[in-house]
């Protein structure tokens, strides 16, 4: 059996974060990232959004399924991860989105995703890198550690 890929970071801030109306959801919490250079950490956050942009990963085709749903819903669960993409802080992030019956429905987040309103938290850790990198066995970006570049 293959190993999972452990590392062990420490958490250095916590951003309490509040979005625009409007805004992006998954540009705003990409940019965040940036501008603080948050290479790792986590992402969590409940809100509301105007329309989303959601997909689903087929693992036999090994491509996203996009799925617009353009009327408003909860964000009944925003999760997330901050990794490294080709150098970059990377934002990989589900949500759980509930509509006016409290029906659910998730996915994948897209750019596409607009805020209504979303309150966050963003946890930034120290540790050693994870950078996302081709996966052959899946067809995703996952992670691998950095030192065996
Ligand atoms: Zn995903």
């Amino acid at each position: 059996m293959i190993q999972p890929l452990v590392i062990s970071a420490d958490v250095t801030a916590f951003y309490v974060v509040r979005l625009p109306f409007g805004c992006d959801l998954l540009e705003a919490l990409t940019a965040i990232c940036n501008e603080r250079d948050i290479r790792l950490g986590r992402i969590s956050g409940i809100g509301a959004v105007r329309r989303a942009n959601i997909a689903y990963y087929d693992q036999r085709a090994r491509q996203y399924l996009s799925l617009s749903i353009d009327e408003p819903h909860e964000i009944v669960s925003l999760t997330g991860n901050i990794s490294l993409k080709e150098g970059a802080p990377f934002v990989h992030a589900h949500v759980v989105l509930a509509n006016k019956n409290g029906e659910a429905i998730g996915g994948h987040l897209n750019s596409g995703t607009e805020v209504f309103a979303c309150e966050c938290v963003i946890e930034a850790f120290r540790g050693p890198s994870l950078e996302r990198r081709y996966d052959e066995q899946t067809g995703l970006s996952l992670w691998t550690p950095s030192c065996d570049k």
